[in-house]
């Protein structure tokens, strides 16, 4: 008995060394990149990976730590000081300081949660400007968006959840104008098989990679004129809503 126990153990033992072995025969071969990799810094000039979105939603209530990430890749803020009341307080707002058209955000001036702030950067940067290139040959000159604060419910109706823009933690995008003069918009090229219609579902599927949630005129007719981004806090491992 005793010795069928012990190469029992035996056996166990070169199972487990055999599986760490394969493991780090993997990390070898494939050297998955930093944005790939649960535990390194996120940073906005890496391309999006698999745990960039996870580390976005880490910063939500670090308004330093993601104010610090945004100037890291260049982009300078002016501290919005918190505002508002109960379910529409808004405590991490960031505003771009003046003169800063790395994100083409038009208007200028909205100022949502800081999380949206930087995924809305990593969006525009690594998922907008390549396929306005690579879909249109043209490079993207302006963002066009529809806000981000508004002390509301969700599709302001009396009662029920409150919106995530109540806490400034959405952003509404409604089209996007190229450096040829094209306009492209959500509610006219939504529909359709031209290469307008590739670029808006390519640049959708883009942002569920940055967002936790994102509607389009997929999701229902009140999405039917823009694209609804926010970063609700969905709780421990998210897979978002991407629709
Ligand atoms: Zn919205």
């Amino acid at each position: 008995m005793k010795a069928s126990g012990f190469y029992r153990a035996i056996r166990w033992l070169v199972w487990a060394g055999a599986l760490i072995l394969a493991a780090l025969l993997a990390f070898a071969l494939f050297r998955p990149a930093p944005q790939d990799l649960p535990w390194t810094p996120l940073s906005l000039d890496q391309p999006i990976g698999l745990f960039t979105r996870h580390k976005l939603s880490g910063l939500r209530d670090d308004a330093p730590q993601c104010r610090a990430l945004l100037h890291r890749a260049g982009l300078e803020t002016t501290a919005v000081p918190a505002f508002g009341n109960e379910q529409c307080r808004v405590t991490t707002a960031t505003r771009l300081a003046a003169g800063q058209d790395m994100l083409a955000l038009s208007p200028t001036d909205v100022a949502p949660a800081c999380t949206v702030m930087a995924a809305t950067a990593l969006w525009t940067w690594q998922v907008v400007q390549p396929a306005a290139q690579q879909i249109l040959g043209a490079s993207l000159v302006r963002i066009e968006h529809l806000g981000s604060y508004s002390c509301r419910r969700m599709y302001g109706r009396g009662e029920g959840a409150w919106s995530e823009h109540a806490t400034a933690n959405a952003l509404d995008i409604a089209g996007f104008v190229l450096s040829d003069g094209r306009r492209i918009s959500v509610l006219r090229d939504w529909d359709g098989e031209g290469e307008e219609a590739a670029f808006l579902r390519t640049v959708r599927d883009g942002a569920c990679r940055v967002f936790s949630t994102v509607l389009s005129p997929d999701y229902n007719r009140q999405h039917a004129d823009h694209f609804h981004f926010d970063q609700a806090d969905r709780g421990g491992v998210s897979w978002g809503v991407c629709r």
